[in-house]
């Protein structure tokens, strides 16, 4: 695969100051941080961050076309296909509001993703900034999902352990109920980080031996995981 990369100062060749383009992926085992960090970054960068995963959940609970293709893959835990991806990931990326970057979260996950990815970034003449992989411990990974809480009325997040509600399974903010996802279950967390481990650290192996991977610990507090995002993006 040959990687498509940003020179330094690279996106300033679009003719803009670097810091208006910007197109980064992040990639880390469920559970890292990832879409936090993908949060904030694009807030602070402004740019919209794409999130594969909540782009499948939606069209699940809306049951569209895509939604119901995908549902059993969602609740096992295993990858979508790659070409399902890539046609998602494609039309969401030629959107308007992705004209001066975007924040990638939980894509590409597979090396024929990446590819796929480099092809789209190669017709379009876009080219990358970073490539930040976040890392913990499965371990670690499981105890911060199994303990993830959505309210099922309003979507308000909670955790068991370290974000609690005030009365056990009921939303402090419209009093519905608290529901953990399904691919939450610690059985198939332990199922995403093996799928992780085969699929997706290949990938993580590829852009680090072209010198391109910028890791970062996650298990520090998230404020100061985002000070190293930001000092590494520069
Ligand atoms: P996440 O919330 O990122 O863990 O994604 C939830 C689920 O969506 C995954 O377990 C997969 O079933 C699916 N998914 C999300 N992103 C991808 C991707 N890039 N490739 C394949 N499947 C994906």
């Amino acid at each position: 695969m040959k990687v498509f990369w940003a020179p330094k100062g690279g996106a300033a060749l679009e003719g803009v100051n670097s810091l208006i383009y910007m197109r980064i992926i992040l990639i880390g085992p469920p559970g890292a941080g990832k879409g936090t960090q993908a949060e904030k970054l694009a807030a602070c960068k402004n740019v919209p961050r794409i999130t594969t995963g909540d782009l499948f959940r939606r069209a699940v609970q809306e049951k569209t076309a895509l939604g119901l293709r995908v549902q059993n893959y969602l609740e096992k835990g295993a990858l979508v296909p790659d070409e399902v991806v890539l046609g998602l990931m494609s039309e969401r990326m030629s959107q308007s509001d992705c004209k001066a970057g975007f924040v990638l979260d939980g894509f590409p996950r597979t090396l024929g993703q990446a590819t796929g990815l480099e092809k789209w970034m190669e017709k379009n003449g876009l080219r990358f900034d970073a490539v930040i992989a976040l890392e913990i411990p499965d371990d670690e990974a499981v105890v911060r999902i199994s303990g993830r809480r959505q309210c099922g009325a309003c979507g308000a997040a909670y955790h068991v352990n370290f974000q609690p509600p005030k009365n056990a399974g009921v939303c402090d903010k419209c009093g519905g109920s608290l529901l953990q996802r399904k691919d939450d279950e610690e059985g198939t967390i332990r199922h995403r980080l093996q799928v992780y481990a085969e699929e997706t650290a290949p990938l993580i192996r590829f852009y680090d031996r072209a010198g391109f991977l910028k890791k970062v610990d996650g298990l520090k507090n998230p404020d100061v995981v985002f000070q190293a995002i930001c000092s590494l993006i520069k």
